[in-house]
């Protein structure tokens, strides 16, 4: 059961992280804030001034000095008075503040509960929120700059657009429902079915949007697999830009997963490199190669690694095809290229695959083209400017929203039903509304803010 929001608690937290730094801070939140200022420095600071202060015990013993800052709701982060201490950055200091904050009537906040209530009090939609948790979570300076056009509303604003483009033709379809001889000619005019595709349009291109958002945000998992010796090791260690596998000639080396991350034009990229597969007696081996498969099976994308010159034919590939995950993509990267007299003819991806690529782990031969490669598969084009910041539950709504958009069109054309149509289309605006928070569970809510920090 996620723990109930209870906005009249008072709420204390370091905003900073722990350990020992220049200046902590400590954040108090909620409707006892200025009573609890009054019993920790003795007055209620002038609002947004920062004022040099005592921080003290409960006997007037100084704790420590620093500068306090007041908020007054609703004009705050949470919408709440917020009162913030900055103190020196040492461990024992922040939790005697945190303590002391405790005996006046607060509770320690949970992970990301300034953000909740931010949230609750209607400060920021949901998907700003969860832009909050991705700029401080960003592996890259084009992820924060993502999640900052999301967190300042951008996703947000066209998420609305999308909404009040549907709710208009839902208000135009209902009203005809109302007057049921104009129904019919309304129904069967292109003008209607015109108006539904600009819809459809307008939910694939910010579905585009988020999917770039979502690449940049979440990072892409990808699988290196191949028979033993076909070179995983050595590409991963290309990619990473040092030695982080055993590099041998000896099949079987690599008998665990070894994780890296990388980073192309600033997508985060996990690699993860696997135990060869071929049939093997070893134990270890044999598990080596069962979480291969598990790896494979939840990637973005399998790299099936080929030694050109011992494998042209690609035999290794269709020996394992029907092990592979069906929903998964398979790049089929033939390597070794150093080796072969003539250059490799443009194959076309055999079944199972969705393309064939031409390398050399060892010279580096085209690492460009790989690279280039698994940023257009995952549908990210770096350098357009206005990417944003999305998570996979943004697009799995907009998928849904998609779908309802089809089954609306489909309604008008072969039952000519409005009921039916202005149906899908509410339901479109549901899904909409999940991305936003419009109508957001109890559980989606813990889901979500409990990935944040505390303090934040
Ligand atoms: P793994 O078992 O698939 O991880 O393969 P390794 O990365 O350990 O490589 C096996 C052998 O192939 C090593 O001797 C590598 O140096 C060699 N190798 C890997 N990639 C290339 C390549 O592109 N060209 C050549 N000539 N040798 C390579």
């Amino acid at each position: 059961m996620p723990a109930p929001i209870d906005a009249a608690d008072t709420i204390v937290a370091a905003a900073t992280p722990p350990g020992r730094g220049g200046v902590a801070i400590v954040r108090i939140a909620g409707p006892a804030t200025g009573t609890l200022a009054l019993g920790l420095l003795g007055q209620l600071p002038q609002p947004r001034h920062a004022t040099p202060a005592v921080f003290r015990a409960h006997d007037g013993a100084a704790l420590d000095a620093g500068l306090a800052l007041f908020f007054p709701g609703p004009a705050s982060y949470t919408g709440d008075d917020i009162l913030e201490l900055q103190g020196h950055g040492g461990p024992v200091l922040v939790e005697a503040l945190i303590a002391r904050a405790v005996d006046l009537g607060a509770r320690r906040a949970r992970p990301g509960e300034f953000t909740q209530r931010a949230y609750l009090n209607g400060k920021l939609d949901l998907a700003q929120a969860e832009a909050v948790a991705d700029l401080i979570e960003a592996g890259s300076l084009a992820a924060a700059r993502a999640a900052l056009r999301s967190l300042q509303g951008e996703f947000s604003a066209r998420v609305q657009a999308l909404d009040t483009a549907l709710a208009g033709l839902r208000a135009h379809i209902e009203a005809t429902i109302d007057f049921p001889t104009e129904e019919i000619d309304f129904l069967g005019e292109a003008a209607l079915g015109r108006q539904l595709q600009e819809v459809a349009a307008q939910c694939s291109a910010l579905q585009a949007a988020a999917q770039q958002g979502r690449v940049l945000t979440e990072g892409l998992t990808v699988v290196i697999a191949g028979a033993p010796n076909a070179g995983k090791s050595t590409l991963l260690n290309r990619l990473a830009g040092h030695e982080a596998a055993i590099v041998s000639d000896l099949p079987g080396t690599t008998r665990d997963l070894l994780r890296e991350r990388v980073q192309i034009e600033g997508v985060p990229l996990l690699l993860l490199d696997t135990a060869g597969l071929r049939e093997s007696g070893d134990a270890i081996e044999s598990e080596g190669m069962r979480r291969a498969r598990t790896a494979m099976s939840t990637a973005d994308r399998v790299l099936f690694l080929i030694d050109a010159q011992a494998d042209p034919c690609a035999q290794s590939f269709a020996a394992e095809r029907a092990r592979l995950p069906a929903a998964v993509p398979v790049t089929l990267l033939y390597n070794k290229i150093d080796l072969l007299a003539r250059e490799l003819g443009g194959a076309t991806p055999p079944p199972g695959a969705s393309a064939t690529l031409a390398i050399s782990a060892r010279d580096g031969t085209g690492l460009d083209a790989l690279r280039r490669h698994l940023l257009e598969a995952a549908g990210y084009a770096p350098g357009e400017g206005g990417t944003l910041s999305a998570r996979s539950r943004h697009l799995e709504a907009l998928r849904t929203v998609g779908a309802h958009l089809a089954a609306a069109d489909r309604q008008r054309r072969e039952a000519g039903a409005g009921e039916l149509v202005a149906e899908e289309l509410r339901a479109a605006q549901r899904a909409l509304g999940d991305i936003t928070g419009q109508h957001s569970t109890e559980e989606l809510l813990e889901l979500i803010f409990s990935t944040f920090c505390i303090g934040k």
